[in-house]
């Protein structure tokens, strides 16, 4: 039985360009009445539009766009209060911060973590004032997010996407009275820890599954693709000792309670 759980974080136009045929597969699947809830992350205006006329070739999905630390520019952010403003986003992100130091502007420098912070307190304005949910991407900057904490507080949800973080440090940003829900995908597959041991652990209204697709990639496969939710869930709730129907339930109610929940304005 296919419980058919909602995919939480993805990148279809990045899919599609990985592995051509994407889009139409899903489509397709979706035409057969075998489709899922997905939610799509886009981070500039050209790939937002392509993104979304993927729904001419019958596929549905929530859209989300944010100006991803990873490029950290004001570029689209009249685009982005245009979006928020029109409904035609369900969430603001990938936004956060990104002090992986794998790049020069990654390194915690005091230019970099300046220009990171201003560009998030925006994103999280738009978000506040539109009442939308973000998508928070986020290595080696918790302590940002928790500086954040009484501004995350006050969204309808905050989504922690890629979760890699220790169990207790999810719970403290839940305990703080963040509507946080912590997104699982292949690094549980993979054998991380950490991630592991927070989708043991978290309650079941906090949790929620993704692939992350074409982006990381489960160990052997060259890319991830939508397909390998089934076996993040498989992981997922082996590691939490149910049945995976049993925990497409939960996850399926949060998902619509994150990114269904958002009337269009019209
Ligand atoms: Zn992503």
């Amino acid at each position: 039985m296919d419980p058919k759980v909602p995919d939480a974080h993805l990148h279809l136009f990045d899919l599609e360009s990985a592995s051509p045929g994407s889009i139409r597969a899903l489509a397709e699947e979706e035409g057969s009445g075998r489709g899922r809830r997905r939610a799509s992350a886009c981070h500039d205006r050209a790939e937002f539009e392509a993104t979304e006329a993927y729904r001419e070739a019958g596929l549905s999905f929530e859209l989300s766009f944010g100006i991803h630390p990873q490029n950290a520019v004001w570029d689209d952010a009249d685009f982005l209060a245009a979006l928020a403003r029109s409904g035609r986003i369900v969430a603001i992100g990938e936004c956060g911060f990104e002090f992986s130091g794998d790049r020069p502007e990654w390194t915690r420098a005091k230019e970099n973590e300046k220009l990171q912070r201003a560009v998030f307190e925006f994103q999280l304005g738009v978000a506040r004032e539109h009442g939308l949910p973000v998508v928070i991407h986020q290595r080696k900057a918790l302590d940002q997010v928790f500086a954040y904490a009484r501004e995350l507080k006050a969204l309808p949800a905050v989504v922690f996407h890629s979760w890699s973080g220790p169990a207790r440090e999810a719970e403290s940003l839940l305990a703080r009275g963040i509507r946080a829900f912590f997104s699982f995908g292949t690094p549980i597959l993979n054998g991380n820890r950490k991630a592991a041991a927070s989708c043991a652990a978290l309650p079941d209204d906090a949790i929620l599954l993704e692939t992350d697709a074409p982006w990381q990639a489960p160990r052997g496969e060259r890319h991830c693709l939508p397909a390998h939710l089934e076996r993040v869930l498989a992981a997922a709730a082996a590691l939490r000792s149910v049945a995976p129907e049993t925990l497409a339930e939960p996850v399926g109610l949060n998902y619509e309670a994150v990114f269904g929940a958002v009337k269009a304005l019209g």
